[in-house]
């Protein structure tokens, strides 16, 4: 396993006192291009750590834009070789949302999902998953892009919940070093209930919004479109889902279920009843879906018409469930939902 910089800090440097780490991590977030910039270090530290210690966990090798310029995708090079993709994507409110991931491949094959096809390949650590906001931070600055980075989705490469530690742990890092509020960052998950039954109860996991990849709400359809499904998934996440919003006890913390629209085979008006019977189970106006367009990926699925899209998201609307149908970004460079395979 890679060390991270706090590990090879705390290594390095046994005898200096702990809040050096935290002066470490505000020059990480500052204006400085290198360890010898944080100013905050007397001299013979910022020297000491700038040659043992990268300043930076990713390095960037192609840059792909749209057309419009509103979405841009990073292949980034991690210090193994191996890569990853982020995307920074320019969202309603004139900011910028960051895309980032949380694994190097992702192990659940989801059918719809070209990381799912790559098989996992590793974790990223704690400095990686972080270091993809930095990326983009400098890369803002570099290229003279205005507007802050206000969202921050972990929907990237990988499953958040496989590499619960690591994502909690910067996720924590980026509440606490950058301005984006938790409830503006979303995690999203195919549903790993041992790492969400354990958020539950762990005081160290950050008030982020929760996202579930929902894709379905029948039994027999999604164990074939996300083999991961264990068989007893719907009962498990009702349970969840009511012991989450129970906890998230306040009016403005909602959780999302993802659901993909996939011609003819999630799309039908009868799928939109068993979504809706699902949700009317749970009992919660704090529920909301976010119908997703198919972008083509892997394997031979097809995306759902809008006559059906609208009659889906009209079904659901007037069973007073709130409903969103997210724009897609990105489709051209192959950076939208489900796109994201580290293709050079
Ligand atoms: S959709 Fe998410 S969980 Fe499923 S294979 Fe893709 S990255 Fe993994």
């Amino acid at each position: 396993m890679i060390p991270t910089r706090q590990q090879l800090f705390q290594k390095l440097f046994p005898n200096e006192p702990s809040y050096r780490w935290k002066q470490a991590l505000s020059g990480l977030f500052s204006q400085a291009k290198g360890w010898k910039e944080v100013s905050a270090f007397p001299s013979f530290l910022r020297e000491a750590v700038e040659k043992d210690i990268s300043w930076i966990s990713v390095q960037v090798k192609t840059i792909e834009k749209t057309k419009d310029n509103e979405t841009i995708k990073s292949l980034l090079q991690l210090t193994d070789g191996l890569e990853i993709e982020s995307v920074l994507m320019r969202n309603a409110r004139d900011a910028w949302t960051i895309c980032i991931s949380s694994q190097v491949g992702c192990a659940m094959r989801c059918a719809f999902c070209s990381t799912g096809a790559m098989g996992l390949k590793r974790q990223l650590s704690q400095d990686e998953i972080v270091d993809q906001y930095r990326f983009w931070q400098q890369y803002k600055i570099q290229e003279q892009i205005h507007g802050r980075i206000s969202n921050i989705v972990v929907m990237g490469m990988g499953e958040p919940m496989a590499n619960y530690e690591n994502v909690r742990d910067a996720l924590n890092i980026l509440c606490e070093y950058t301005d984006v509020g938790p409830t503006k960052i979303t995690v999203s998950t195919a549903g790993i209930f041992a790492s969400l039954d354990h958020l539950l109860e762990d005081t160290l996991w950050p008030p982020v919004r929760m996202a579930i990849s929902l894709h379905s709400a029948d039994p027999l359809v999604r164990p074939r479109i996300m083999p991961s499904t264990p068989y007893d998934f719907f009962d498990h996440l009702r349970d969840w889902t009511k012991a989450y919003l129970e906890k998230q006890g306040n009016r403005t913390h909602h959780l999302t279920f993802e659901y993909i629209l996939l011609d003819g085979i999630n799309d039908r008006p009868e799928d939109a009843k068993k979504l809706i019977t699902f949700i009317h189970s749970i009992d919660s106006h704090r529920i909301r879906v976010n119908l997703i367009p198919y972008n083509k990926a892997e394997g031979d699925l097809r995306s759902s018409t809008k006559k059906q899209r609208d009659a889906f998201q009209r079904l659901l609307k007037e069973s007073d469930i709130i409903t969103t149908l997210r724009t897609s970004y990105g489709q051209e460079i192959s950076a939208a939902c489900g796109q994201l395979a580290g293709k050079s």
